[in-house]
């Protein structure tokens, strides 16, 4: 017997006829004698309906009201799985992440998980029952609130209980066959990967691979749990994240992101200390800086540039202002139209001439760099947002991931 744990994203339960076949699919595997823990995002977009909703209702900041909100969604796609299960004739009992014992730390809308105690759900599978977790959502132990783990969440909350399980398997059923050589909704020519590795894994959901939430690979990787990436429509083998895999190639995957702004201070004066001013206050804000960028001073005074989620656009905006007033720099101006394009692959690390070759298809189709940035195995331009598709397209044809260069090449 063993011990499976199934994600369902929310395309996969997004209406009641694709909740009944998860019902179908999670009968099926119980009856085959496993024990099976299922892990529920919210019905379709409704997360995003209901973000909609509360900026309709207000437009004030509302932390733990909004968490609040959101878990709602969950919590109705787990008592309807539920439901389904049992007409199956198993017995099936759901428990929302605090129920079930997802332990966070205290900050809304993107706490991280600090403990497990999922003694419910083991008592619920000795019981011999299917047991529903309703997915990115937790408790702070500290503040005794609700709270949500960030977008995509329900990732996390199902390598979670595959850690503490100690799980056979963590499958992540989703709208894809797997993990792609690039987003296959706009690489129509891209591949699904047999297998992938966690390193290379974590860059590409770093570099905007939404298929997987980036911290759930990050602890995934930590506690060594392999998942298996695969499709909720059908049966067929999906990709395998886990520690090693047998090849390196050059360039495993493309990845494009939409997700940043850039923002630029302009006429800094270019002396010690000055990165600490502009920078220490969006980090106290719990602003996440990307990617910076530096230019070569000209009378002593410099250009900044950096990047930021959108959402923290207009405080990290307001932040930058303030510091560019107290340095005496110029103005601080925003661009909301920007894409992160990124190659990446761990083989990059032994085969020079990767970033080379990006920025020359860049350069042919005509397409500017704004911003550079490379990691050990991965190389990331930001280029004018409405370029994204055409550069991630251009860059796959060219590398044809996943690349593994020849001698020559
Ligand atoms: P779920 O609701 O199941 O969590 P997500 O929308 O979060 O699904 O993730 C699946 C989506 O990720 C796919 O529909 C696909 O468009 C997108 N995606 C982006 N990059 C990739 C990639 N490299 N491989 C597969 N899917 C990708
Ligand atoms: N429902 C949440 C979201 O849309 C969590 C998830 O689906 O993983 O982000
Ligand atoms: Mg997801």
């Amino acid at each position: 017997m063993a011990l499976i744990v199934q994600k369902y994203g929310g395309t996969s339960v997004g209406d009641a006829d694709r909740i009944r076949a998860v019902a179908d699919r999670v009968a099926e595997t119980y009856k085959a004698g496993n024990q099976v823990v299922v892990v529920v995002s919210a019905m379709g977009d409704s997360t995003d309906r209901l973000v909609e909703l509360a900026a309709a209702v207000s437009g004030g900041r509302h932390p733990r009201e909004m968490d609040m909100l959101l878990t709602a969604g969950e919590r109705i796609s787990m008592a309807l799985l539920a439901m389904a299960i049992r007409d199956h004739g198993v017995e099936a009992m759901s428990l929302t992440g605090s129920q079930a014992g997802i332990l966070t730390d205290t900050s809304h809308g993107e706490a991280k998980i600090r403990d497990i105690r999922a003694i419910r759900v083991r008592e619920g599978l000795d019981l011999g029952r299917v047991v529903i977790v309703a997915g990115f959502q937790g408790v702070s132990p500290d503040t005794k609130e609700i709270t949500t783990l960030g977008r995509g969440g329900s990732d996390a909350t199902a390598v979670a209980m595959a850690a503490f399980l100690e799980a056979d398997v963590c499958e992540i059923y989703t709208d894809v066959d797997g993990v792609f050589t690039a987003d296959p909704r706009v690489v129509p020519e891209s591949r699904k990967l047999d297998q992938i590795s966690f390193e290379e894994m974590l860059e590409l959901a770093a570099a905007g691979a939404g298929v997987l939430m980036m911290r759930s690979v990050e602890f995934a990787r930590r506690v060594n749990v392999p998942l298996h990436v695969r499709s909720s429509f059908h049966g067929g083998e999906g990709t395998w994240v886990k520690e090693n895999t047998m090849e390196d190639a050059a360039v495993t995957g493309v990845a494009h992101d939409l997700s940043e702004v850039k923002l630029m201070v302009q006429n800094v004066p270019d002396r010690p200390g000055v990165a600490s001013a502009l920078f220490a206050p969006l980090s106290d804000a719990g602003v996440n800086v990307d990617m910076i960028v530096q230019n070569t001073s000209h009378d002593g005074l410099t250009d900044i540039s950096f990047t930021v989620a959108k959402a923290d656009a207009d405080q990290a905006l307001a932040l930058a202002e303030e510091a560019a007033r107290d340095l005496g720099a110029g103005g601080v101006t925003l661009d909301g139209s920007i894409a992160k394009i990124s190659v990446v692959g761990a083989g990059m690390r032994t085969h020079p001439g990767i970033a080379a070759r990006m920025f020359g298809v860049l350069a042919d189709a005509g397409i500017n760099i704004a911003m550079i940035s490379t990691s050990a195995i991965r190389v990331s331009c930001v280029v004018a947002g409405e370029e994204a598709e055409r550069a991630v397209r251009l860059l796959h044809l060219a590398f044809d991931p996943p690349f593994e260069p020849t001698e020559e090449a």
